[in-house]
């Protein structure tokens, strides 16, 4: 490809909404432009290095005995209500009529399409296992859609959805997965975990996610460096640190705390550590219409994720109380505590380990001292603390550790979650209909494509790992108007153009420097520099990942080229 005839649309600064790396050097590159927030257009290096990605993606899915397909974005409300997620997927879930008023809806995840497909189309158990993916466009109305392609509001996802005949089957369909994700990010060359999650809106019994290790991730990966114990901080759990366990229970006494509604101000007020002091916390569950209690230790957070999966709610139907609503429970904000309290309690089980803890008194300006799980208040004991760094491995003992990841993929055991509500059967050795027992498998395409730029990139653009660059070399010509260099250029260019390499030669009427930092900033991974010396039949070589410089032959630089492994 000639420069003069591309699109070459790189911009010395980005928009001052773009912070994170990838989303600037995307902008910077002229990769992508952006349309309305959360939505972009990619332009067509962008669309290059895209197009890698996804065919990197798809024969990895191939190599695993997967089939490809395509469906439509637009998915019919009567196939989510047969799921019964219409009514459960909360307000990113795009929603439409058509002029006849029936509903519609974006996909924002396609499994009630595969499995209204596989029901359909998959008429004998013969057919089973089988694996079935596509390449396609999302929609989720994500509430801040941000860092560029990392959060859009469209985006492109890789699903894949497999179909067995009992959970045996599954367990081998799901390794066969995990093991394709590790092949494709290892060829994407990122440096990633792979962490237990939660199953989150889509459902099912268990799940791994796949983490891009960046400090721009919006994750928190919890991790043990001695068993390899990880997790999403969702997920994680932790050994309880026991303190204060093994005390007498003292007396239950009613103490003036004027004004003290923090847990920093009432232990300091009452010369206790603030571990003594138990956060009580109200929610409201919008689905079952109730308040619930919410403790743990004063030094610690809820994990509002494990307080959903402990109600069988979402996400969305779980939100904080206000102040009127914990009056209408006897209680009064700021001084919330669990004795006399008649609401649903969860209780963390370290707090249900601890003796003589501090709680609100439920009136103002007071707290009651000494209360103790099991004589003073009840309640479902379960872990709803957040894990953090330091807490002790459920597995072995030693202390996590925490990291920053981005989700690139997710892979999920969804059982029978959609194939019983939806009758995806078959038919067993007695003739009974039996659900198929589903796995579903994401990956974040174009979230992987800003995952490689976070991870390869320096002050001067991006650093393309080879398989996915836009283009593998740039040839440079110092100034196109001098005959030798042209003539030179332009047969460096005509002999990798016959070996099929994909290679640039950049014919612009502009200065070098200019030249060259349009194709660091694109990172094309090899320069070819046409100058001085052109005459000897020598060039310049520079490698864009190590900025190494080195003087070598035409013949020895078109031999690199055509010589290039492509992994
Ligand atoms: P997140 O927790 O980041 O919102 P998710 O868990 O809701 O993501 P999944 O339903 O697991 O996402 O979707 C599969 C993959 O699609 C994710 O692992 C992620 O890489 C990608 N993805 C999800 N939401 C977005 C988005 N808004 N923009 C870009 N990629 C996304
Ligand atoms: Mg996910």
């Amino acid at each position: 490809m000639k420069a003069s005839k591309m699109l070459i649309a790189t911009l010395k600064e980005a928009p001052n909404e773009a912070i994170i790396s990838s989303h600037i050097l995307l902008l910077r590159a002229g990769m992508i432009r952006k349309l309305v927030a959360g939505v972009y257009n990619y332009l067509p290096l962008g669309l290059r290095t895209l197009h890698k990605i996804e065919n990197i993606i798809r024969e990895e899915m191939e190599n695993a005995g997967a089939l490809e397909i395509l469906s439509s974005a637009v998915q019919p409300k009567e196939l989510w209500e047969e799921s019964g997620r219409w009514q459960k997927y909360g307000p990113e879930l795009m929603r439409f009529k058509d002029r006849h008023e029936r509903e519609f809806c974006l996909g924002p995840t396609h499994e009630e399409i595969f499995t209204d497909l596989v029901r359909t189309e998959v008429k004998s158990r013969k057919n089973l296992p089988i694996n079935i993916y596509q390449i396609q466009t999302k929609y989720r109305d994500e509430l801040r859609p941000r860092f560029g392609l990392m959060r859009g509001r469209e985006f492109i996802m890789k699903d894949a959805y497999s179909f067995d005949l009992d959970e045996a089957g599954l367990d081998v369909s799901y390794k066969n997965m995990h093991d394709a994700y590790k092949r494709i990010f290892d060829r994407f060359h990122l440096n990633y975990k792979i962490v237990l999650a939660d199953t989150g809106a889509i459902g099912g019994s268990g799940s791994h996610q796949f983490m891009a290790i960046s400090d721009v991730g919006e994750s928190d990966i919890i991790y043990c460096d001695k068993c390899g114990y990880a997790a999403d901080q969702e997920k994680a759990e932790s050994k309880d640190n026991l303190y204060k366990t093994d005390e007498a229970m003292l007396e239950v006494k009613e103490v003036e705390t004027p004004k003290m509604k923090t847990i920093e101000e009432v232990s300091s007020f009452l010369k206790v550590d603030e571990k003594d002091v138990v956060k009580s916390m109200v929610y409201v569950d919008m689905f079952n219409n109730q308040l619930v209690l919410v403790m743990v230790r004063g030094d610690r957070n809820v994990n509002e994720i494990k307080v959903v999966n402990a109600l069988g709610i979402a996400e969305h139907e779980l939100r904080l109380a206000t102040y009127d609503e914990i009056l209408s429970i006897g209680s009064v904000e700021g001084f919330v505590g669990p004795v006399g309290l008649t609401v649903k309690t969860l209780v963390d089980s370290e707090v249900a380990s601890m003796k003589n803890i501090v709680v609100g008194a439920n009136k103002k300006d007071a707290h009651l001292m000494n209360v103790n799980y099991g004589r003073d208040f009840e309640g479902t004991v379960l872990q709803l603390r957040a894990t953090v760094a330091g807490d002790v491995c459920p597995v072995c003992g030693a202390p996590l550790a925490m990291e920053r990841g981005i989700e690139v993929g997710q892979i999920f055991k969804l059982g029978t979650k959609y194939s019983a509500p939806m009758n995806c059967t078959y038919q067993n050795d007695s003739g009974q209909n039996v659900p198929m027992v589903m796995g579903c498998y994401g990956i974040g395409v174009t979230r992987t494509m800003s995952s490689i730029i976070e991870q390869y990139h320096d002050d001067y653009g991006i650093k393309w790992p080879l398989n996915v660059a836009p283009y593998h070399a740039v040839i440079v010509p110092i100034n196109y108007n001098d005959e030798t260099m042209k003539e030179k250029a332009d047969m460096i260019y005509n002999e990798l153009r016959a070996a099929h390499a994909e290679v640039v030669l950049d014919d612009r009427d502009a200065k070098p420097g200019f030249k060259f930092k349009d194709w660091e900033l694109i990172g094309i991974p090899y320069m070819i520099i046409v100058g001085k010396r052109a005459s000897e039949g020598i060039c310049e070589f520079k490698n864009r990942a190590t900025l190494e410089k080195e003087e070598i032959t035409f013949e020895e630089a078109i031999n690199r080229i055509k010589n290039l492994e492509i992994e």
